[in-house]
């Protein structure tokens, strides 16, 4: 089959490569419709090896490098593993991604994504950059009727955002701060509302992605260029600062900025992966109890499970999400290079391993 490999920084190869074997027990073997190139891709392209294993093989996939990305993807079941209940071929799905032990102590305890093992479907083993890929039924969600694979590949990054407002426990009345309007922000501004908010106010420099940010019902959206982000969160505010920041912005500054935004007791929600240290005066943190709480991926049959439910019933936006359709052969041109040279134009861009 066709698939993009990860050979390593800068080496993203679209190359024929082996089938993935008949699915195991368990699990069914997807034909991908669509797949989303997501901010970690980029990093991986980037700045990689991050995730993906390069030195040993993951504990639980037993892959390594030469690895097919992709953890946002949709697509059809073709083939169904021993064992397997209620999935079937021609159902259409999309899969959480996260494959977990299921033993150890973070997995008794649910926090699947804490799993000590923890194995990415795309970054620790292969992924949907690809025709066919191989998952667990237990990750694997109907898409309901009226969604389409293309709107059900953006189900990862909405469980994402889902997830941050779960953990910074956004409830009715709150005033929210999004920090940075790409995709992940702008599903953070929604689910912001649905959990309860009732203002929700958007940092984000690029006027492209405010606009968006503005059909999508922010509140106020602000240039931080225009003006100082922290007064006008306060003015907006009645001088308090916001209840919940979330924090999508992923640089050093907008990490720095973020608790500078809360209001005392304020949660702090931190849901990039920014890899630099981050100098932050934390006497005022601790004089106004502000919490900061790190926020990573999701949990299949919580955040994942709501993000489908959300978008099922067009409570989430996802179409104005994708800016751009691609096949397999220009996920690095018009994909990868694309979202470097033009990011302020770009949001979700898709992948088709279909075409051509
Ligand atoms: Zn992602
Ligand atoms: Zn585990």
């Amino acid at each position: 089959m066709k698939a993009a490999v990860w050979y390593g920084r800068r080496d993203i190869r679209v190359e024929e490569f082996p089938d993935p074997p008949p699915p195991a027990r368990g699990e069914v073997k997807i034909q991908v419709a669509w797949c989303g190139v997501c901010g970690t891709d980029l990093e991986e392209y980037l700045y990689g090896p991050l995730y993906i294993p390069v030195d040993e093989p993951n504990p639980l996939t037993g892959r390594m490098a030469p690895m097919i990305l992709g953890h946002e993807f949709a697509g059809t079941v073709v083939e169904v593993g021993p064992g397997v209940e209620g999935f079937k071929i021609g159902d259409v799905i999309t899969p959480d991604t996260l494959i977990h032990c299921g033993e150890c102590y973070w997995c008794r305890r649910h926090q699947v994504h804490q799993c000590e093992k923890l194995a990415i479907l795309g970054l620790m083993t292969d992924g949907g950059f690809a025709e066919y890929v191989n998952a667990p039924t237990y990750m694997c969600f109907h898409l309901p009727p009226g969604v389409s694979p293309e709107v059900g590949v953006l189900a990862e990054p909405a469980s994402v955002a889902v997830r941050a407002n779960r953990l910074a426990g956004t409830s009715f009345g709150d005033r929210v701060a999004v920090i940075g309007a790409g995709t992940i922000g702008l599903l953070c501004l929604q689910t912001a509302f649905l959990a309860g908010a009732s203002e929700v106010y958007v940092l984000e420099v690029d006027a492209s992605r405010r606009e968006v940010a503005s059909q999508m019902g922010a509140t106020r959206v602000l240039s931080p260029q225009d003006v100082d982000p922290v007064q006008a969160i306060k003015e907006l505010t009645g001088g308090r600062g916001a209840d919940v920041v979330l924090e999508a912005g992923g640089t050093s500054d907008t990490i720095a900025l973020a608790p500078q935004l809360a209001c005392k007791r304020g949660r702090v929600v931190l849901l990039t992966l920014h890899n630099e240290p981050v100098p932050i005066n934390f006497f005022p943190l601790v004089c106004d109890e502000i919490h900061i709480i790190g926020s990573f991926s999701h949990i299949y049959d919580e955040d994942f499970a709501a993000a489908v439910k959300l978008l099922g019933s067009a409570r989430i936006a996802a179409e104005p999400l994708i800016t751009g359709r691609i096949g397999l052969e220009d996920i690095v041109e018009k994909g990868l290079e694309e979202l470097l040279a033009n990011k302020a134009s770009n949001l979700k861009i898709l992948v088709s391993p279909q075409d051509g």
